[in-house]
């Protein structure tokens, strides 16, 4: 399994951070989670294989996450010769359809009629998808927006749990108890601290409870990147932290912290 952390930034403008978006590549799975403005251009700054992508699972409807989705989508049709044939699934919580019949009367009205398979599946928090063989999907409430979840990626003895935005909450470090990656957002400072996003210092606090073996930090805010995040991490977790860039990149098959 592979993570690349193509976007992590959040709402405000970034000269190096485009908005949310992370993909995971497990077996024959290309699974972007989130899809934020900036996203799919940084794709192709990066490289990545943007047009194999087989998944995109989105964890809440907010416009630093789903911007850039019609962008992909659109891409996948026109950016592209040959077209794409290959199905494409995206994943979201109950409600994910109805936003998605929104986006296509606002941008594009064959967005779920793409000229490619689209297959829109509502995972609610709790449940599980297996997106292929040997490659699962589960779903998490998160303490954010109401329809938010946070994800977790099984595969080849390796679980990855993304928290997407998310408040602090207990329960979301027991349910990623013993993860071998946990990505949080990071977004504020703890003067700016509030209860639907995560500070440094409780991004910390739930990788100890979780005993996560690595924690990497997406999402952040200008303020809190003009504090010591590093050390306010430390006071609370002792484990392998990544401040994550855009285009960061891991293998968790071939490094085990
Ligand atoms: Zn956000």
């Amino acid at each position: 399994m592979r993570l690349t952390t193509v976007g992590t930034g959040a709402a405000a403008p970034s000269a190096h951070r485009v908005c949310a978006g992370h993909l995971v590549e497990a077996r024959e799975v290309r699974l972007l989670m989130d899809c934020g403005s900036g996203v799919v251009h940084r794709m192709a700054t990066l490289r990545l294989d943007w047009a194999g992508i087989t998944h995109v699972a989105l964890t809440h409807f907010d416009a630093d996450h789903v911007s850039d989705l019609t962008t992909l989508l659109v891409a996948f049709r026109y950016g592209q010769l040959p077209p794409r044939s290959a199905p494409c699934t995206v994943v979201g919580p109950p409600g994910t359809r109805a936003f998605l019949e929104r986006l296509a009367a606002a941008l594009w009205d064959r967005l779920l009629e793409p000229g490619y398979p689209l297959e829109v599946r509502e995972l609610a928090a709790g449940e599980r998808l297996e997106l292929a063989d040997g490659v699962t999907l589960e779903a998490w409430k998160v303490p954010h927006t109401d329809e938010s979840v946070g994800y977790a990626v099984t595969a080849d003895d390796r679980r990855l749990v993304y928290t997407g935005d998310t408040g602090y909450d207990e329960g979301v470090a027991a349910w990623a108890a013993e993860c071998d990656l946990l990505l949080t957002e990071c977004s504020l400072p703890p003067a700016m601290a509030i209860p639907s996003h995560l500070t440094p210092a409780q991004a910390g606090r739930l990788a100890r409870l979780a005993g996560a073996r690595r924690l990497v930090l997406t999402h952040f805010y200008p303020p809190v990147e003009r504090t010591d995040v590093r050390a306010a991490v430390a006071v609370e977790y002792g484990g392998p932290v990544t401040l994550a860039g855009d285009g960061w990149t891991l293998d968790l098959n071939t490094s085990r912290a």
